[in-house]
Order: structure tokens, then C-alpha cells, then sequence
């Protein structure tokens, strides 16, 4: 029997101007969804160039979680940054251009984490992400390039002290210890950065101290029950919703966390372990959450 009456945060979730935008947020509400972590959607055909662009395209994302919090009432927090998918075609784009190419596109990207700090600084946004690495097979160049963008937003999020949600390449074994180590070199807390989009087994063999965000598609709930007491660092649940008006409920429709966190506790999860996901750790990694 389900027990859980507490908030539920979407810890990863995304809304379009051209998408069905406060209607997306609204089903969340609707299902029992208390708290969204709105993490900035990039235009993907263009994404800008330069610190002006970018802080112009993260002051719409501000924006519009000011809507969702005033209309639909949910506690909302904010994550900016340079998405993987749309810095790297840029960065393929313009390093075939030689060395004058590479440092533009170092330069959009540095500009591009200034401007996500600069919006945390002034205490309207929450963390930096989603960043990362090419999830598709890229040239070596290119996986340099972003494996030194990556270490260096690290060392950043280490000296200045916000949260980073990543998203990195698939299900090898070796992706978590790898970025652990690569955290540990550049001097940022492995429980500062959140795995956006992370398989469900959360165990902390698996995770190697780094914080899961899992996309909780049906099929992750027996391996996510079946390793979550082993989850020393904790877990969150996220749907990664993309509010694509060409791919309607993809990746996981708006309702799924409030479904799923039902099910848990359905399955007898203990409301601790669930208010922790829910509550404790957004909080401890992103502050409290806004709301209007
Ligand atoms: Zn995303």
C-alpha cells in the first residue's frame, strides 16, 4: 500500500516555448508532482555564440520558471549551461576551421558557463548543466576538446561551489569511475556532481560517490529496488522531458516520477528513503526551491 504523502521533484525536465510549455508543467502538478529542477533547453539548430547570446537564451528558461512557479504553483529551481549535444556540433563545426575555429569554440563555452554562473550568482538558478560529453561517436579531437571543457567546469564547480548535472555517453562500466577520477583531479566533491539521465542501478559500487538522477522508465524500477540500499550517496528520479512538439512525451511523459514514486512506495519502499530523494538532496545540491 502506498504510503508517501510528501513532495516529489522531477529532477530533470525541460520546457519549449513552441512545446506544450505550462500544459507539460501542469500534468506534473496534476499527478502529484510538487517540485521541477527546469534544466535549460538549448535551440538546437542554433545554439549562440557568445556570452550576450547565451545569457539572452538562459533569461528565457529564468523566465519561464517564474510562469510555471506564479500559474501552475510548483516549486521550481533553474540549471543552465552549455547542452553536450548542442556545443559539440559546433565545436565539429568550427574546428574544421584549424586553430582560430578551436578557440571560438573554447570561447563560446567558457562564455556560456559565465553566463549560467553569473545567473546563480544573482540567485536565479541553482546549478550548472546539463554539460558534458558527445553521447555519439565523435572525432578524437572533438572528445579531447570536451573531456578538457568537462575537467576544467569541474575545477570550476569545485573553487566556486555549485552542483553540475552531467550528461555523458551511455552504460560502460567505465563512466562513472572515470569521472570520478576526473572530479578528484580537478578538485570538485564527487557528491557535487549529479549523473542526469543514469542507469537505475544506483548502488555505490556503480556510482563510485557520484549523485544518480535516474531516468525511471518502467522497466528501472526492479534494479533501482534492488540496489537502493546500497545507495550510499542517494539517488533522485527524473523524466528528462523534453516538451519536443515533434516527439510528444518523449523521453518520459511528465506524469512518470509521481507514477513511479508511487509504485515504490507501493512496493514498500520506506517514505524516508523517498523524502530523501525527493527533498533532502535536491536541497543539500541545489539549495531550497523557489516557488511564488
Ligand atoms: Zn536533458
Amino acid at each position: 500500500m502506498s504510503t508517501y504523502q510528501g513532495p516529489i521533484t522531477d529532477d530533470h525536465f525541460h520546457l519549449r516555448r513552441d512545446g506544450r510549455c505550462l500544459a507539460a508543467a501542469e500534468d506534473f502538478a496534476r499527478a502529484g508532482g510538487t517540485d521541477l529542477v527546469l534544466v535549460h533547453c538549448p535551440d538546437f539548430a542554433a545554439p549562440p555564440t557568445d556570452e550576450a547570446g547565451h545569457k539572452a537564451a538562459y533569461a528565457d528558461t529564468v523566465a519561464m520558471a517564474e510562469e510555471v512557479r506564479a500559474s501552475v504553483g510548483l516549486g521550481v529551481r533553474v540549471v543552465l549551461g552549455p547542452h553536450p549535444a548542442a556545443f559539440a556540433h559546433q565545436f565539429e563545426a568550427w574546428t574544421v576551421e584549424g586553430e582560430t575555429g578551436r578557440s571560438r569554440a573554447i570561447e563560446s563555452y567558457t562564455s556560456s558557463i559565465d553566463a549560467a554562473v553569473s545567473f546563480i550568482e544573482e540567485g536565479q538558478a541553482h546549478a550548472v548543466g546539463e554539460v558534458g560529453r558527445p553521447h555519439w561517436p565523435v572525432s578524437e579531437d572533438i572528445w579531447d576538446l570536451s573531456n578538457e571543457l568537462l575537467a576544467w567546469t569541474m575545477r570550476r564547480a569545485g573553487r566556486e561551489g555549485f552542483a553540475l548535472q552531467l550528461h555523458v555517453e551511455g552504460e560502460q562500466a567505465s563512466t562513472y569511475p572515470e569521472l570520478a577520477a576526473m572530479a578528484d583531479r580537478e578538485g570538485c566533491p564527487r557528491d557535487r556532481i549529479v549523473r542526469h539521465y543514469a542507469p537505475p542501478d544506483v548502488s555505490a559500487a556503480s556510482t563510485h560517490g557520484l549523485i544518480p538522477s535516474v531516468l525511471c522508465g518502467k522497466g528501472s524500477l526492479p534494479v533501482l529496488l534492488d540496489t537502493m540500499a546500497d545507495a550510499r550517496q542517494g539517488f533522485m528520479l527524473e523524466t528528462d522531458h523534453m516538451d519536443d512538439p515533434g516527439r510528444p512525451g518523449a523521453v518520459l511523459g511528465p506524469k512518470t516520477v509521481p507514477k513511479r514514486t508511487r509504485q515504490l512506495s507501493e512496493a514498500g519502499v520506506d517514505d524516508e528513503v523517498l523524502y530523501r530523494a525527493h527533498v533532502d538532496l535536491p536541497e543539500r545540491l541545489y539549495g531550497p526551491s523557489i516557488r511564488a
